[in-house]
């Protein structure tokens, strides 16, 4: 049966994030089925995990009501748009419930697909408002090295992976990036709270250098997810949020993975206090149950454009899909009756924070840090104390034994990341250091 999938799949699927040639020859676990916080292979695996699949199964896998409200809504109007004049209650109920949980100065949603197409609308919604405006020139929107924005040319260009603009020819222009505040990596031993000043005045020095009345946005992140788990120093926000302010450019808060508790608050930008004009969301939003994102908008940009804009010209097939906004406000709904989001901020994640931080004694670990339900552990070589030679592959050495042991652990170079679901358990928790710490033993053992 494995093997049928194997061979099948090296014969027609070309899967996302991989070297299709490698995949093909080294083939792919085989997932069958998943409950709580554990997937299970066809090899009858049990295995933690630790990712919430890609930052997404909020509420954990198998929630029968969840697969109800899908079921329900099929019967009843499984697909209409809302292009046309037309609309559906799925939609209505979810954006509601969407504006009622977001900062009280959001009141509108704009509904997508996925958070990169969420972001493709950013940018379009930017690039309107002010053209609106009648500053049709503000049109640049500066972003971060090593952010992740999604994958479609405009996400794509938004984000700041080097290897993908180095896949993506011509990037979408009038966009830019700046340094990221990742103090492990880039601060050279400064003091966090002057490293973050720092990497706020880049933004300043971005903007005098491009002309404010050129500058539309800055996008980021609250804590960059895929980049590797990097929580900015508290000196950052702050910092960021003045330098905007004093030049009026339009703060864009990429909460589609901390969006929806990740971090102990319905939004990231709550947990940061900031007051984001455009918020795309995704992931979380159904716990991944179906596909959906969206963009919330806040009153600035909604307004104008709806007083000032005519039709916009931008939607998705999918946009507002009743099924799927069936399954995100049934989430919602179970998220705010079992109080998930309050859980992660006063036990879930203080919780991990006091276990996570054991990990920093291991030698190979140079810091242990979380937040919420995100970590991430930065691996060294215990002789010199810096970073392992690359070449090495060090960080996905420790992911596949994680992998083999039971564990979902995922690497971004020699980063090793977590978002578990945000049901997770004490005991499961718990399940989760001791086999990070075996596999980090495991890893050391084999570079010996
Ligand atoms: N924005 C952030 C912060 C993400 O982490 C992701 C996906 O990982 C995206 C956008 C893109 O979302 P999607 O994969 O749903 O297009």
């Amino acid at each position: 049966m494995s093997h049928d999938i194997q061979a099948l799949d090296r014969a027609h699927y070309l899967h996302p994030f991989s070297d299709f040639k490698a995949l093909g020859e080294e083939g792919c676990r085989v997932i069958v089925g998943a409950e709580g916080v554990y997937i299970i292979d066809d090899q009858g695996n049990r295995i933690l995990d630790g990712m919430a699949g890609l930052w997404c199964v909020n509420l954990g896998y198998g929630r029968e009501e969840l697969v109800d409200a899908a079921t329900r809504q099929m019967h009843e109007l499984p697909y209409y748009n809302s292009f046309f004049k037309t609309t559906h209650l799925p939609a209505v109920k979810l954006a509601e419930t969407l504006c009622r949980l977001a900062p009280a100065h959001i009141n509108r949603v704009f509904f997508t697909g996925s958070g990169s197409e969420a972001n493709d609308t950013v940018l379009r919604m930017v690039r309107r408002y002010w053209a609106l405006k009648g500053r049709p020139d503000k049109q640049v929107v500066i972003a971060r090295e090593n952010a992740y924005h999604g994958s479609t040319v405009a996400g794509m260009s938004l984000g700041g992976m080097a290897p993908m603009h180095a896949q993506g020819g011509p990037l979408v222009p009038g966009i830019c990036h700046i340094r990221q505040p990742y103090w492990f990596d880039e601060s050279s031993g400064q003091n966090p709270e002057a490293f973050g000043r720092d990497c706020a005045a880049a933004l300043e020095e971005k903007i005098l250098a491009l002309g404010e009345d050129k500058v539309a946005a800055f996008i980021a992140e609250p804590v960059q997810g895929a980049g590797g788990a990097i929580i900015p120093p508290d000196s950052y926000w702050p910092a960021v949020k003045a330098v905007l302010d004093k030049y009026d450019i339009l703060l864009v808060v990429d909460e589609v993975i901390c969006g929806f508790g990740r971090l102990g608050e319905w939004f990231g930008s709550v947990h940061y206090g900031l007051e984001p004009d455009l918020m795309p969301i995704a992931k979380g939003l159904s716990s991944g149950y179906l596909p959906i994102g969206g963009v919330l908008v806040g009153d600035r940009v909604a307004e104008t454009l709806i007083e000032e804009g005519g039709e916009f010209f931008h939607g998705f097939t999918y946009s507002g899909h009743p099924t799927c906004a069936a399954v995100a406000l049934k989430n919602l709904e179970l998220m705010e009756a079992e109080g998930v989001v309050e859980r992660v901020r006063d036990d879930l994640g203080p919780y991990l924070a006091q276990r996570w931080a054991e990990l920093a004694e291991h030698p190979l670990v140079g810091e242990a840090r979380s937040l919420g339900l995100i970590g991430a552990l930065e691996l060294i070589d215990p002789a010199t104390g810096e970073r392992f030679d690359k070449s090495l592959g060090v960080g996905n050495l420790c992911r596949d034994i994680c992998f083999a042991s039971g564990l979902v652990m995922r690497s971004v170079g020699d980063t090793m990341i977590i978002s578990p679901p945000l049901v997770i358990q004490h005991g499961e928790i718990d399940e989760l250091v001791t086999k990070a710490r075996a596999a980090l033993d495991e890893t050391a053992r084999r570079l010996a």
